[in-house]
């Protein structure tokens, strides 16, 4: 099915190329309204995880995912920069164990989290990171305070639909446009004159986190994206 990213933040993360026939390679930025690939509509919610993901990355912490989401979920994750998976990790829960690198909390607020973290220190006087265990929606109240969130759900809405006719897109990364090429063909930026890189594609590259991060970092820096029909 040929889809466009209809409605959610300004720039999602695509994820799951390998329910694409033709797509963005995994871990590429979509701008909001824009044709992106031709896919099995269940897609969205791998686009959510992994926007969900970046839009809490930007925040300053470390994101991880449970594996229970299931093996598309965590890839779709490692697309939108996440640091790994918990059940890799050595943590313990709400109390500092010998030895552990994180401690993973569930906390009300942030006050409650803070005078626990304090008061495991004192007791303990060992380094440990700050995990915190929570949704989407609760991750920006707690980032000032930790060191990484384990995100538990919540996902950023993200909605898809359905079109016609899907045109090539050419990308200007230094100018944050996509061309639509619905009557034009371009292979370079109207703006700056810079060679415009393809996103619709139908490579494939391996599903291996090494690659999602690869391609993520590239992308690291693009905070404005929209696209323009030529
Ligand atoms: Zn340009």
């Amino acid at each position: 099915m040929k889809l466009a990213y209809a409605r959610g933040p300004p720039i999602a993360v695509f994820a799951g190329s390998w329910k694409c026939t033709v797509s963005p390679i995994d871990g590429t930025p979509i701008a909001l309204g824009e044709p992106f690939g031709d896919c099995e509509p269940d897609i969205d919610r791998l686009i959510s995880i992994a926007t969900t993901v970046r839009i809490i990355k930007q925040m300053g912490v470390k994101v991880f995912i449970s594996r229970e989401l299931g093996e598309d979920e965590v890839d779709a994750a490692y697309a939108g920069g996440a640091d790994g998976v918990l059940e890799e990790l050595s943590f313990s829960r709400d109390e500092y164990r010998d030895g552990v690198q994180f401690v993973l909390f569930q906390p009300a607020d942030p006050v409650e989290l803070v005078n626990r973290v304090r008061e495991i220190a004192q007791r303990h006087k060992k380094p440990f990171d700050v995990l915190v265990a929570t949704s989407f929606e609760n991750a920006k109240v707690f980032a000032p305070y930790v060191d990484g969130v384990v995100l538990t759900g919540g996902w950023v809405g993200v909605e898809l639909t359905r079109i016609d006719h899907l045109p090539e897109v050419g990308r200007c990364v230094h100018c944050g446009v996509d061309f639509l090429m619905y009557g034009n063909s371009l292979k370079r930026c109207v703006y700056c004159g810079r060679r415009l890189v393809k996103v619709i594609t139908s490579t494939k590259p391996p599903r291996s986190k090494a690659v999602f991060r690869s391609v993520f970092k590239q992308y690291v820096n693009v905070n404005r994206l929209r696209f323009k029909v030529v």
